[in-house]
C-alpha cells in the first residue's frame, strides 16, 4: 500500500486506533491505489483572493493550511481569464485583503496588473505556497475517520487524496464560464468566444462584433472594441441598472455604503436613481430599461450587480455601440434577432457570466445548493457548514465579503485548534502523573 502519512497532528500520530481506522478506510477506498497525504490543519480549495485571505488569517492564528489550486498560478481568474484593460470595478479600500493594505501609491481603481502584483506580494508576505495544477474532483467527509477526504488530480492525471480536519471551499463564484445554448451556434462561421478568453479589441480591429450580455464585463468589452476601431453591438435581453461609477465627487459604491448607514435601502436606491438620471439621462431611451426594483434592493434580492459605467453609455448614445434585442438563431454569417431583424457579424463575444462548480466535486449535505453551487443559508450565515466545512467568497459581495468570511472561518478554526492542542498538551502532561 502506497500510503504516505506526511505529518500527523500531535498525539494522533501515535494513536493506534486512528491509524487502524485509517488503514481500514483506505482499504475500502481508492486510497490503496493512490497517494494519500495527511494535512495538519485545513485544506483550502482555490488560490484566488478568498483562498489566500483565509490562509493568511489562519497562519496569523498559528493554524497550518494547504491550498490546492487547479491552475499554475495564484489568482487565476485575474491572471488568465480577464481582459487587458480591466481595473478593479470598486475603489481600492473596498477590495483590500485582510492584514495587508494596498500600497499608498496605487490609484483609486488599481489596474488588473497592480491587483495581481498586490496578491503576489500578499502570498509572499504570508509565505503561502499553494500546490498548483491540482484539480479537486471529489471531496467527502469520512464519518468513520472523522476527516475530510479530498481527491485531486494533477496535470498528468495522477490522483492524490488529502486527509484533513477542516475543508475550506474557495473555488469562487466565477469558477466556470456560462455558455448559453443558442440555436445554430455550430453553424456560425465567425469567432465565438467567452469573455474569459477575450484579451483586447486589437484582435477585432475593423470587424463587426456582437457582444452578448450587458453586465459590467459586456459593457466594458464593447468600449474596448470601440477603442480598437471595431464595430460592436450589444445584446440586451433583460432590464439593467446603469449607474455612474462616481457621483458627487465620491465613488457610487462608497457613497451607497455610507448612506445605508443612515437611510433605509429604498431611499438610497431612490437617491441613486435620481442622481443617475441627472448624470446619464433616461437610459430606456437607448434600449436599456431599468428594473422595477432599485439597484441595491435588486442586488440584495437576486445578487444582480448594477453596471458601473466607465464610458460605454456615451458610446451607445453616440451610436458607436448599437443595442440589440435577444438572439433568435445564428446562421453561417448572420444573426437573427427576436424582433426579426437579421445582421452580419464577424465575431460573437459571450459576456454571459460564470457559475460556481462546487456541486460537481463536493459531496455533502445541504450547505451548498445543488442547483447553483452557492451556500443555501443567506448572507452573512453561509460561511459555515457541518463537520468542519467552510465557504469563503460566496457572498455576492466581492472582496469585502471575502474578508468577512475569511475572518470568521479563521477565528472558528482557531478555537477548535487551540482546544484540541491544549487537550493534547494537558493529556501528555497528565500521562506520567496517572502512571506514577
Ligand atoms: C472581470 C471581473 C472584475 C471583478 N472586479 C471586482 C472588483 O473590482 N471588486 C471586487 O470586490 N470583486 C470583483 N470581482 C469579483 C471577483 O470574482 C472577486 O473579487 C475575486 O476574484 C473572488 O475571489 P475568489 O478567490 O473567491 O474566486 P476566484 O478569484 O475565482 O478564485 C478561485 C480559484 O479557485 C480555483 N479553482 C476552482 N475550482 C477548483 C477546483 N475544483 N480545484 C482546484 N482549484 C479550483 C480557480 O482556478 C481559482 O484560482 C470581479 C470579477 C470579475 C470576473
Amino acid at each position: 500500500m502506497d500510503y504516505w502519512l506526511r505529518e500527523l497532528e500531535g498525539k494522533q500520530a501515535h494513536d493506534p486506533l486512528l491509524i487502524e481506522r485509517m488503514k481500514k478506510s483506505s482499504e475500502s477506498s481508492s486510497c490503496s491505489r493512490e497517494r494519500c497525504v495527511w494535512v495538519p490543519g485545513a485544506v483550502i480549495v482555490g488560490a484566488g483572493p478568498s483562498g489566500l485571505a483565509t490562509a493568511a488569517y489562519l497562519k496569523e492564528k498559528g493554524v497550518p493550511s494547504l491550498i490546492l489550486e487547479r491552475s499554475n498560478c495564484i489568482a487565476s481568474l485575474w491572471q488568465l481569464k480577464t481582459y487587458d484593460r480591466l481595473h478593479l470595478h470598486l475603489p481600492k479600500q473596498f477590495c483590500e485583503l485582510p492584514l495587508m493594505g494596498f500600497p499608498c501609491d496605487f490609484p483609486t481603481y488599481p489596474t488588473k496588473q497592480q491587483f495581481i502584483h498586490y496578491l503576489e506580494t500578499y502570498a509572499e508576505r504570508f509565505a503561502i505556497r499553494p500546490r498548483f495544477n491540482e484539480t479537486v474532483r471529489h471531496a467527502e467527509f469520512d464519518a468513520t475517520l472523522g476527516f475530510w477526504k479530498v481527491r485531486s488530480f494533477n496535470e498528468r492525471e495522477v490522483a492524490t487524496e488529502f486527509l484533513c480536519r477542516w475543508l475550506i471551499v474557495a473555488t469562487g463564484e466565477n469558477a466556470e464560464a456560462v455558455l448559453p445554448q443558442i440555436e445554430g451556434m455550430g453553424d456560425f462561421s465567425g469567432t465565438v468566444k467567452h469573455t474569459s478568453l477575450y484579451k483586447s479589441g486589437e484582435e477585432f480591429r475593423g470587424k463587426t462584433v456582437l457582444v452578448v450580455g450587458c453586465g459590467n464585463s459586456g459593457m466594458e468589452v464593447c468600449l474596448d472594441l470601440c477603442n480598437h476601431n471595431a464595430t460592436p453591438s450589444l445584446v440586451v435581453r433583460d432590464t439593467v441598472h446603469i449607474l455612474p461609477r462616481e457621483m458627487l465627487g465620491k465613488s457610487t459604491f462608497g457613497l451607497s455604503m455610507w448612506l445605508l448607514k443612515w437611510l433605509p435601502i429604498r431611499f438610497v436606491d431612490r437617491f441613486l436613481l435620481i442622481v443617475s438620471w441627472f448624470m446619464l439621462g433616461d437610459t430606456a431611451r437607448f434600449g436599456l430599461d431599468r428594473p422595477k426594483v432599485g439597484p441595491l434592493q435588486l442586488k440584495n434580492l437576486s445578487g444582480k450587480t448594477p453596471v458601473l459605467d466607465v464610458g460605454t453609455l456615451a458610446k451607445i448614445k453616440s451610436g458607436h455601440i448599437k443595442v440589440r434585442p435577444g438572439i433568435k438563431r445564428l446562421k453561417r454569417y448572420t444573426v437573427e434577432f427576436v424582433d426579426g431583424r437579421t445582421e452580419n457579424f464577424d465575431a460573437i463575444i459571450l459576456a454571459t457570466g460564470y457559475k460556481s462548480n462546487v456541486p460537481y466535486w463536493l459531496k455533502e449535505g445541504d450547505m451548498f445548493s445543488k442547483k447553483d453551487g452557492f451556500p443555501t443559508k443567506p448572507f452573512p450565515n453561509g460561511w459555515k457548514g457541518e463537520n468542519g466545512l467552510y465557504a469563503v467568497g460566496f457572498t455576492k459581495r466581492g472582496l469585502l465579503g471575502t474578508s468577512m468570511d475569511a475572518k470568521r472561518i479563521a477565528e472558528d478554526i482557531e478555537r477548535c485548534w487551540k482546544a484540541k492542542h491544549s487537550t493534547t498538551f494537558s493529556l501528555s502532561l497528565n500521562v506520567p502523573q496517572s502512571n506514577s
